[in-house]
């Protein structure tokens, strides 16, 4: 879907002049990419009718609006009808420090609730909280072995039982045995599956009334396209849930379905599952999920992510944000965002939010990821001081044709002391650059972020 967007927009943006036909074969490309990916048809005709609309009248209303403020508009107004066709207008409930957040998961079963709610809990750990997931599934063979399994794996505390068989007192014990132990999210798991949906209903809402959830999940599967809407309608009946994760959105060309029709139920998605292993959760929101989508990167992602990283050295990490966005990131800041983003998880995650970042950081497995960014590490360990705390023009010089060049001597002194060639010391300068320029087009004053917001 992202691709198809993108293209209709790379297209829009190579047309010499706006006119009725470029912006009607615009819509087209767009509209014929959303109905491929299950979204809702009169969703489509609506954004479609929308769109024109707003182009129309503001091409009206300023007499002989200019070409590029056509075009501009096109593409504001695109975005911002993505944006809508996802955005239910409702905020999350966000876990807070400190405090005992208790997150019920519920759905059918096998929609992934309890992988979704291991990779919940590394999320959250990861992010600082102490966290902990109950296993209230005595329904299904072996879903306590699952659970510890998973937790164990992912160095989370678990609870459950194999012998207990109510599933409303293995949710209370557990909920009260971690809070004792002032853990601060505490994650159950429920069954999702019974001889009748009455009784699974019922299930869920004595458990809830048990541990008064702070927040109820819905876990839903991608590949039900727009028949999310029909099943979240049905749990919300009984389970009244306040957020929802779309799961297998990997390899699932229905997800474009799912998400709007949540959208329709004005429930907020907080997360989608991407995979089967523990990190595969990207965190939604509206805006930086249609600007990933449409290949502009999500800056305003990465930025969260510095901040959750607060909880190691909160002010160091406002600093770096606010460099990023001022397109000010010297290479030791880069180095160091390097570093976390290695502590962080799988390096493909947080790639994907980084504009500009070439490809190659996303392909191979993780291991060889992290290995290239530890090669990246070492080659910065060999810079001096006044190196790393340049924007890389010390390595340049100006070439007799006015181009810039790489300065050849010190180029290969950091190769030498590094262990690695003159080629890999370029091309990390040259991911350095190409990352800081991106991240100012995208997040600094003059960039198309902010452009966007002054548009509004
Ligand atoms: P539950 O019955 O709702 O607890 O579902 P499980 O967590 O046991 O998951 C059912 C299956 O879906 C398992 O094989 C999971 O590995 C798989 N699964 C869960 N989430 C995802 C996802 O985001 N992507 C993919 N590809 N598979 C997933
Ligand atoms: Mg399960």
């Amino acid at each position: 879907l992202g691709r198809k967007l993108n293209a209709a927009l790379s297209s829009l943006n190579r047309a010499p002049i706006v006119d009725e036909k470029v912006l009607d074969a615009t819509l087209k490309e767009i509209t014929s990419a959303l109905l491929e990916s299950d979204v809702n048809v009169k969703l489509v005709a609506s954004l479609r009718q929308k769109v024109k609309a707003k182009v129309k009248a503001a091409s009206d209303s300023a007499d002989k609006t200019k070409d590029s403020n056509r075009r501009h508009l096109l593409q504001k107004a695109v975005f911002d009808e993505l944006v809508a066709l996802v955005d239910p207008g409702v905020e999350p409930y966000k876990p807070t420090k400190g405090k005992c957040n208790v997150i019920m998961a519920v759905g059918l079963q096998g929609n992934g609730k309890t992988t979704t709610c291991t990779k919940l809990a590394v999320h959250y750990q990861k992010r600082g909280f102490k966290s902990a997931i109950v296993c209230a599934d005595t329904f299904r063979a072996g879903a306590f072995d699952q659970t510890r399994q998973s937790a164990t794996k992912a160095k989370v505390a678990y609870f459950g039982s194999y012998t207990e068989t109510d599933p409303v007192a293995i949710a209370s014990q557990g909920v009260s045995k971690f809070k004792k132990e002032r853990f601060e999210v505490i994650i159950v798991d429920t069954s999702g599956r019974h001889r009748q949906e009455k009784e699974l209903f019922a299930e869920m809402v004595e458990i809830g009334n048990a541990v008064k959830p702070d927040m109820t999940v819905l876990i839903l599967d991608a590949s039900i396209g727009q028949a999310a809407e029909a099943q979240s309608r049905a749990f919300k009946e009984s389970a009244d849930f306040g957020a929802i994760i779309v799961t297998k959105m990997d390899g699932h060309a229905k997800g474009g379905g799912a998400i709007s029709a949540v959208a329709a139920t004005k429930t907020p998605i907080i997360f989608l599952g991407v995979g089967e292993h523990l990190h595969d959760l990207d965190r939604f929101s509206p805006q930086p999920f249609i600007s990933k989508l449409l290949g502009l990167g999500d800056v305003q992602g990465l930025m969260e992510h510095m901040q959750d990283l607060a909880h190691q050295n909160p002010d160091k990490q406002k600093e770096m944000a606010k460099k990023l966005e001022e397109g000010k990131l010297s290479i030791r800041d880069w180095r160091e965002q390097l570093q976390n983003v290695m502590n962080m998880g799988p390096i493909s995650k947080i790639a994907s939010m980084i504009p500009g970042l070439p490809q190659e950081m996303l392909q191979g497995s993780d291991e060889e990821g992290s290995l290239r960014l530890k090669r990246m590490i070492y080659i910065t360990d060999s810079m001096t001081a006044a190196e790393l705390d340049s924007d890389g023009s010390p390595f340049l010089e100006t070439a007799k044709d006015g181009k810039p060049t790489a300065l050849t001597w010190r180029v290969t002194r950091v190769a030498k002391g590094s262990g690695t060639s003159v080629r890999e010391v370029e091309e990390l300068l040259c991911q350095y650059r190409v990352m800081g320029n991106m991240a100012k087009q995208a997040g600094g004053k003059n960039g198309w972020l902010s452009t966007m917001q002054k548009m509004q």
